[in-house]
């Protein structure tokens, strides 16, 4: 994987709508910036699988089961030898399962489909390649997935997406990818195109591939606006170090004003590593939910009946639970680093025994059965067990997995669960009351007799 500028594609967002992000990302101690959770190292498993697969002509499925370790600094990725041994304590590593399969197997099935509409070779294939939207700044590039360049008749950059939070195909990253590859040949193609891959995307109807296309006239239109709101950025940055210069009480009102003026929180605030001490986001709940953070905690009571206040609270519940789980992140890291946080204590989570690292299969069974602790070997193995429909449905060619579908899996009715009303599954019909929702009164003649 390669390294982020400053100001590269992946934060556009928040350069567009928030100048002064990289600033107060820049007054977090070092073990606060940076960090890749569960979720991002699983990503970064599965990226690697594509590009090998697209690199070496292989499939996704060739390496079930294969372990990857994640790698310095950058957590770079490296797949490890078959049967390699488990690595030992303090390496990040994952083993490749089916859903790292299923992910990856939907990108390379796109890739290689296009390659084959666009009779163009695999090996044409730009994979992880550096792009910048504004080519004469060192701190705006990037690293693009994967470009398919059918000159002239189409350039197109491909974006893989492990996560479920939607990313709309109309993304400012993906416009700066594509921009940058359209500017290192001068805009020589007849189209201009991305693609979101996400198979894990919370919306089952946006898990296939989405393409949106651009024109020239788009995309320099975009890079105008990019190059105003980055220079936008390089003044909240100037503006802040006169704020960093002042001594105290002068300094804290300087703060606040240039808070108000170039702190913006909104959808862009997602994984901002700044987010438990933006004073513009705690402003923001603030005057939402009518508390002040300052205060103890109080009891919340709620009358079952005051169904309107139920409503206006469940609407705030995903920007306060991923706020509060942004500052139980940023309070780990900090009592990890040394310092204390009133109220909180470190402690080990719940975990189950495993074997010991850095033994084999073989090596266990062996010590096992030479040992004497278990005589019959049979009894150390469970039963193999049927996989699911849809990792089956993985192992089928493409040209038949409809057939598969429809001829084996199901999808079983749901537990009854709530949901914002744009939610983009239908709303379940709870009672008779519902059939009157289409009912006209006054066209139809009721007769009660
Ligand atoms: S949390 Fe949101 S408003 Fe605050 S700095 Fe980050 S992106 Fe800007």
């Amino acid at each position: 994987m390669s390294s982020h500028t400053k100001r590269s594609p992946s934060k556009a967002k928040r350069t567009i709508n928030c100048s002064g992000n990289l600033a107060l990302v820049g007054t977090l101690p070092p073990h606060q910036v940076n960090i890749a959770g569960e979720a991002a190292r699983i990503g970064t498993c599965v990226h690697g699988i594509i590009e090998k697969c697209l690199k070496e002509g292989k499939e996704p499925s060739d390496f079930l089961d294969r372990i990857v370790e994640l790698v310095g600094e950058e957590e770079g990725f490296t797949m490890l030898k078959p049967n390699a041994k488990t690595p030992g304590p303090g390496r990040i590593f994952y083993v490749v399962n089916a859903e790292m399969i299923e992910g990856a197997t939907v990108a390379t099935d796109y890739v290689r489909g296009r390659c084959k509409e666009l009779g163009i070779p695999e090996s044409a294939l730009q994979l992880e390649t550096r792009t910048n939207p504004l080519p004469d700044r060192d701190d705006t590039s990037g690293t693009a997935d994967v470009t398919i360049d059918a000159w002239p008749e189409v350039l197109e950059v491909a974006d893989f997406k492990n996560g479920w939070i939607l990313v709309e195909t109309k993304s400012d990253q993906l416009v700066a990818y594509l921009l940058g590859k359209a500017l290192e040949d001068d805009f020589s193609h007849e189209r201009y195109m991305v693609t979101v891959i996400q198979p894990n995307a919370s919306d089952p109807e946006l898990r296939a591939p989405r393409s949106i296309e651009y024109t020239r006239e788009e995309l320099l239109a975009w890079q105008a606006m990019y190059r105003t709101s980055v220079e936008r950025c390089g003044e909240a940055d100037a503006a802040f170090a006169e704020v960093e210069k002042l001594e105290e009480p002068d300094q804290e009102q300087a703060y606040d004003d240039w808070a108000a003026k170039y702190l913006k929180p909104g959808d862009h605030c997602t994984f901002c590593e700044a987010e438990p001490i933006c004073p513009a986001k705690r402003l923001l709940h603030q005057a939402q939910a009518k508390i002040d953070f300052s205060d103890e905690p109080r009891e919340l009571v709620f009358d079952s009946r005051r169904r309107r206040e139920i409503s206006h609270l469940l609407k705030w519940a995903p920007m306060f639970a991923s706020w509060f789980k942004a500052a139980a992140a940023y309070a780990q890291r900090e009592m990890e680093a040394g310092f204390d946080i009133e109220g909180q204590k470190l402690v080990k989570s719940k975990t189950n025994r495993t074997f010991k690292p850095g033994m084999s299969e073989a090596e266990i069974v062996s010590g096992i059965v030479k040992g004497k602790f278990v005589a019959d070997k049979s009894k150390l193995y469970d039963k193999p067990s049927l996989k699911s429909g849809p990792q089956i449905e993985k192992l089928v060619t493409a040209k038949r997995r409809k057939e598969f579908d429809s001829k084996f899996l199901h999808k079983p009715e749901g537990a009854l669960t709530i949901a914002p009303t744009d939610d983009p599954r239908p709303a379940v019909k709870r009672s008779a009351a519902d059939d009157f929702d289409d009912f006209d009164f006054e066209d139809d003649e009721m007769d009660f007799g």
